[in-house]
């Protein structure tokens, strides 16, 4: 690489990043050490992202930046932590500044938005692949598990979902090679996903168990039913997509939401008597939360119209 690993990171890395007075230290030594709070427990999540990813469209290196760190922030979401901390691995075929400059910024303005710290990493030149593990914390004994899911339970999305398909379907008639790194400045919900943090917070103590979307609506589903040794009926026409269903049918809805990848959603089960309070506790962090099914005894997925 024409730029040194070690001015890389210095320029691209290091700045706008010592946010967190719980770093003891953070980007220049071998390990990063952070103090963990008393009575609460440490929740580590990782995200791999490469070229092939859902919803990643590498010549938009600001919105890939973002998608890797909210990756990675959507499955700590998951569990109720709250995040703290993150660590990244990037592995790139050359240093090339601009794409290097709206990459970090991508990451960067959401660790600043969610107050996280990166504390450090690792570079390496090889085919572009790009590693983010989250820390965070969560009270003792209160992470949200996706084991947890009991008969009876109320299956929730939060929503919309197919946006990472949305982001994708436009990615396919954009980019042309003339595009230039990082030149667009907006971004939507389908470029910039926000990982569902707050909500997750929020759920810790009622929901019964919760799994972060982004394998797909029906493997995350399939995978929570089968730890908690359950199964569900869900509602493919209640999904609530970025496209309307032009027609009815399990698969235009199958195709919008239940197999495609890449939505930084969570799924989530309630216990009926928590059924009043978490739709408004939600709509009040300006999230949707549709309720698309139920937790049955008999294990598997079932699909079935309204
Ligand atoms: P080493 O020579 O031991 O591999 P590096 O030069 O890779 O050390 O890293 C120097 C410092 O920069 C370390 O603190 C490391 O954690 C950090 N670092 C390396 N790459 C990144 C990155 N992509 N993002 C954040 N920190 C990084
Ligand atoms: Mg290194």
């Amino acid at each position: 690489m024409s730029l040194s690993e070690f001015e890389l990171i210095e320029r691209y890395f290091c700045r706008g990043l010592r946010i967190r007075d719980d770093v003891v230290l953070g980007i220049g030594d071998d390990a990063g050490v952070v103090r963990v709070r008393a009575g609460h427990e440490l929740v580590s999540a990782i995200a791999t992202l490469s070229a092939a990813s859902p919803g990643v469209n590498i010549r938009r290196p600001r919105e890939f930046g973002h998608r890797c760190l909210a990756t990675a922030l959507n499955r700590l979401a998951a569990s109720g932590a709250e995040p703290h901390w993150t660590t990244l691995a990037l592995t790139l075929p050359r240093a090339e500044e601009p794409w290097l400059k709206a990459f970090s910024r991508g990451l960067r303005d959401l660790a600043e938005r969610e107050e996280i710290q990166l504390i450090g990493g690792d570079t390496t030149r090889g085919p572009l692949a790009v590693t983010v593990v989250v820390d965070g914390t969560v009270p003792s004994g209160k992470a949200v598990r996706c084991d947890g899911a009991r008969p009876g339970d109320l299956v929730f999305v939060t929503g919309p979902m197919g946006s990472a398909r949305d982001a994708r379907g436009r990615t396919l008639v954009e980019s042309r090679p003339q595009a230039t790194a990082g030149k667009r400045t907006s971004g939507s919900r389908a470029d910039l996903p926000v990982p569902r943090v707050r909500c997750a917070m929020a759920l810790r103590g009622r929901a019964s168990a919760a799994c972060d979307l982004s394998p797909g609506l029906s493997t995350a589903v399939e995978a929570m039913l089968s730890a908690s040794a359950v199964g569900a009926t869900l509602y493919p026409d209640r999904l609530p997509s970025t496209a309307p269903l032009d027609h009815p049918g399990i698969s235009r809805s199958q195709r919008l939401g239940l197999s495609a990848g890449g939505d930084l959603e969570l799924c989530f089960t309630l216990p009926r008597d928590e059924r009043g309070g978490i739709e408004a506790l939600v709509a009040g962090l300006g999230v949707i939360a549709t309720e698309i099914g139920e937790v049955e005894a008999t294990p598997g997925l079932r699909l079935r119209l309204d």
